[in-house]
């Protein structure tokens, strides 16, 4: 939910590195896990709001009054969602739709009236019933193994504090300036309702990073660090503070000097970005010509839109579908999949430069992204169990419908089909299968769609890279996910901030696999890409280039660092670097050592 508007692996877990809290003469230093970069200034806003004070002083009717009344406020609640969900949707904001569609949801349940009235009869008080009902659900999904599972008490909790504020008469407090959003959990509730403009950063107490919180935050860009744990104890709301998301480092009461140290750092990046849109409208072309396209790794369209806008991207090389398939109570209909592929795919079609290709996965559920609707089972390695394509090939009622709408949105402009986690030929073929049914269910439904939607596979396994010679004689685009690749190539969890030194995508041996891959591509006239986080990285991009890449897709604000690499060097540089590299036998050696080639 997946995934700064970077991505992964860095995202993949949430890991609370330390926790500290320096002298007094200066602000109160807390450090978690930076995880949306920026530097973000405002004041502190804390979610969780405790309704302590105003139940004791709630006046209570006759048991009959109480449950009239909150059956009322269930009503009321339900409404005015509605209300919100509507105008979400009209503004196109649709993850915050979601989220507080499922939300109403959860009103609705008739379970819920009932056990909201057996609270009442035995406290006789109607907002403390609601808060009790929902506790109690809250509870019942905390103690659940699934991480995505717990992570939903929080939705309990909100929705029932939500009622239980309308039964109290509490108004929310008005936002003067922006404000840094924080707490231990933040109701998605708290940022699904406030302006984009009025929030300049979260904190989060947890680490988890699926916590619906993030995933707004994300889409939203905005600076975000997670897994602070206690430190939120540390801030008061009103608070003045400053955050930053690439470090992870928050500033509490901050003094002058650490406001102006600051200040010079969001100068440069102010500088940076003013030099970086400058760039927007250029080719990512080397000195001596050799031009690549860079692209976005997307969630939604809404992406799309902001990473050809605001930073010249030429198309999208990874729609990660399965966020479509988040935050839904259900599987996603073909209609409104088609709906949401569409929108992406016509907006690839406004670049003006480059291919305006749409590559949307189908979906990658299992591993570190597990869905309610989706029954996995327990697992003891979850990344290397029931998952991606393994699913979607035994699932026709899922994988069919995906398909369909995707092949439907390639009328709109120019769209690819991408499998992950393929680690042979048959499972290339038998998916490809499904694309020729998806088809053939197409013309019997008298529904239009594009016969010219390129299939191809994720590079993500070792099997595939040692596979790429044959894989690439079947499919019509390889797109390496180093990511995966790294982890499983290395054996390294790609979230265990415990090995994250081996973590290295510059290791000799992912090397190897990454050059087969694309020389293997080219040799069978296929073109290669990247669509990890290797590929958002300056110094990959130049030896990806010499291998012979011909597309780099990545977090969107990473756009413009590569495009200025690659425009500052030419191929015959770039490849006499390749030459030393591959004979480099370390990992860490081969990083440093592009570190310091300046040009
Ligand atoms: C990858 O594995 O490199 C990749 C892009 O996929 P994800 O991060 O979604 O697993
Ligand atoms: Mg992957």
């Amino acid at each position: 939910m997946a995934k700064k508007v970077e991505d992964r692996p860095t995202e993949s877990k949430s890991t609370v590195k330390s926790f500290k809290i320096e002298g007094k003469s200066m602000a109160d230093k807390i450090k978690g896990k930076g995880v949306i970069s920026g530097v973000a200034v405002g004041t502190i806003l804390l979610a969780g709001q405790n309704l302590d004070g105003y139940l004791v002083n709630y006046q209570p009717g006759t048991k009959a009054t109480e449950k009239k009344k909150a059956a009322a406020a269930l009503v009321k609640v339900a409404e005015n969602l509605k209300a919100t969900i509507d105008d979400y949707t009209e503004k196109g904001l649709k993850e915050q739709a979601g989220i507080l569609e499922a939300h109403r949801l959860l009103i609705e349940d008739p379970a819920i009236s009932e056990k909201v009235d057996e609270e009442i009869e035995a406290t006789g008080n109607a907002p403390k019933a609601v808060l009790n009902a929902y506790e109690s659900n809250a509870q019942l999904f905390e103690q659940m193994e699934d991480e995505y599972f717990r992570g939903r008490a929080v939705d309990m909790r909100d929705v029932g504090k939500r009622i239980a504020k309308f039964l109290l008469g509490i108004k929310d407090p008005e936002i003067v300036g922006k404000v840094i959003v924080a707490g231990k959990e933040i109701e998605p509730s708290v940022i699904a309702g406030l302006p984009t403009d009025k929030i300049a950063g979260v904190i989060l107490g947890a680490g988890s990073t699926t916590a619906h919180a993030v995933i707004i935050a994300k889409t939203r860009a905005i600076p975000t660090v997670v897994g602070v744990g206690e430190g939120i104890e540390q801030m008061a709301n009103g608070d003045p503070a400053i955050l930053d998301g690439e470090t992870g480092e928050i500033l509490i009461r901050p003094t002058d000097e650490e406001r102006t140290a600051y200040n010079e750092k969001i100068k440069k990046q102010e500088e940076l970005k003013a030099h970086y849109a400058q760039l927007k409208a250029l080719p990512a072309k080397t000195q001596d010509g050799t031009e690549v396209e860079l692209v976005a790794n997307i969630g939604s369209p809404a992406d799309a839109d902001a990473a050809i806008k605001n930073f010249g991207a030429t198309g999208v090389g990874l729609f990660r579908s399965e966020f479509v398939f988040m935050g839904k109570q259900d599987i996603p209909k073909e209609e409104d999949q088609f709906k949401e592929y569409k929108a992406a795919v016509e907006k690839c079609a406004t670049v003006t430069h480059g291919e305006g290709l749409c590559v949307i996965r189908t979906m990658d559920i299992g591993g570190d992204k597990p869905l309610p609707y989706i029954q996995v089972g327990e697992e003891e390695n979850p990344f290397l169990g029931y998952r991606a394509i393994r699913i979607s090939l035994q699932r026709r009622d899922l994988f069919l419908p995906q398909l369909k709408a995707i092949l439907r949105a390639g009328k709109f402009g120019k769209a690819a089909i991408m499998f992950p986690m393929v680690i042979n030929v048959k499972e290339f073929l038998d998916a490809k299968e499904f694309v020729e049914e998806a088809k053939r269910e197409l013309v019997q439904e008298g529904k239009e769609y594009a016969d010219n939607v390129q299939v191809g596979i994720m590079v993500e396994t070792p099997a595939a890279a040692v596979m790429a010679p044959i894989l690439a004689k079947y499919v019509d685009f390889f797109s390496i996910g180093t990511n995966d690749l790294v982890q499983y190539t290395l054996a390294v969890d790609r979230g265990n901030a415990q090995i994250s030194y081996l973590y290295n995508h510059f290791n000799p041996a992912v090397l190897r696999l990454i050059k087969r891959t694309i020389e293997s591509a080219n040799k069978e006239g296929k073109w290669a890409g990247m669509c990890g986080e290797m590929a958002s990285d300056p110094n990959a991009a130049i030896i990806l280039m010499a291998m012979g890449i011909k597309e780099l897709s990545m977090s969107a604000p990473s756009i413009p660092k590569v495009k200025e690499r690659i425009r500052n060097i030419t191929m015959v540089e770039a490849k006499k670097i390749l030459d030393k590299v591959m004979e480099m036998e370390d990992g860490d050696e081969i990083k440093k050592y592009l570190a310091t080639i300046q040009n």
